[in-house]
């Protein structure tokens, strides 16, 4: 492989690379160094060999309850590990500052970061690939993950409240990787000819399912939800699963006979395209059209990745 200003260098190809390489990043890592290539090649039209539809409920007790039951675990992947990072980072603080014996301890503390995002990786990865594979239709609150984890503190002019409380939650929030697990969702859903909706988030989990009645005294509970109208009890996750999928498809799904591609033949904006219910992914500025064949001619790129 050619770079300039470096010259020719060697790597280690972990996989074949298919398409016209576009652009090479080169970017370091406590182990070595990575290379990846962006691909372009031409790719038919992908059709969703699935006509699922599936809510999500994302959650801190449960990473994710889908609306047909299934339900994943939190990985807490930084929990797991904490103690033996926190050692690490005693064990630095009585070293002497830049001594060959720091250094040494830093790496190590690096590599126990690493391996704490690669397994939160690997697991979202699993779990993103399932359900994409399985249902065409998938939809998300559509959670601002970077207002809830905004700091909890405030600043001088507006102190935050429930500070403590707070920011438990964005430790929590952080750790589950919520926002990388909707990029994976996307990126797989648009490659097979799906679609990820971006529901708003009210009242999912108060809204009861059967009499419509919403209010905060339905959910007494973390774990039940209990309708004070019609008496209606269920697993509370499930309830915001199935709101979630309400909320997402309860408009178009007449519209969506299990051909997703096929919908928006016409693409013109304004017209009842199911892409323009969720908006998940924004309209070109100053451009009308229809989002979902925007969709599809973006996604005709590959990605490559090879160790040197
Ligand atoms: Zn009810």
């Amino acid at each position: 492989m050619y770079l300039p200003k470096i010259g020719t260098l060697r790597f280690r190809k972990s996989r074949e690379i298919e398409g016209k390489v576009k652009n090479i990043t080169v970017s370091r890592q406590v182990d070595g160094w990575y290379v990846s290539m962006q691909t372009e090649q031409e790719v038919p039209t992908p059709v969703h060999p699935s006509s699922g539809m599936v809510g999500i409920d994302l959650g801190v007790a449960i990473f994710a309850q889908l609306s047909n039951g299934a339900a994943y675990k939190p990985l807490h992947s930084f929990r797991r590990v904490e103690q033996k990072l926190a050692r690490a980072q005693r064990q630095l603080a009585r070293k002497v500052k830049f001594s060959s014996n720091w250094r040494k301890q830093q790496k190590r503390i690096a590599r126990i970061h690493q391996k704490i995002a690669r397994c939160r990786h690997d697991y979202l990865h699993k779990i993103s690939h399932e359900i994409s594979e399985n249902q065409a239709v998938i939809v998300v609150e559509d959670l601002q993950v970077s207002n809830m984890s905004r700091s909890a503190r405030g600043d001088a002019d507006h102190p935050g409240s429930q500070v403590k409380v707070k920011s438990g939650l964005n430790k929590a929030v952080l750790d589950q990787g919520w926002s990388e697990f909707r990029r994976q969702l996307e990126y797989k859903q648009a490659w097979r000819g799906g679609l990820v909706i971006a529901a708003p988030p009210h009242y999912t989990s108060q809204q009861c399912p059967q009499c419509r009645y919403t209010t905060r005294d339905n959910r007494r509970s973390q774990a039940i939800f209990k309708c004070v109208a019609c008496g209606y009890a269920r697993n509370a996750d499930m309830v915001a699963a199935s709101n979630i999928l309400a909320a997402g498809g309860a408009r178009r799904v007449s519209l969506w006979r299990g051909r997703l591609a096929e919908l928006c033949e016409a693409g013109t904006p304004g017209s009842s395209c199911i892409m323009q219910a969720g908006a998940r992914y924004p309209p070109p500025s100053g451009g009308g059209g229809c989002q979902w064949s925007i969709l599809n001619t973006a996604m005709s790129g590959s990605g490559s990745s090879a160790g040197i």
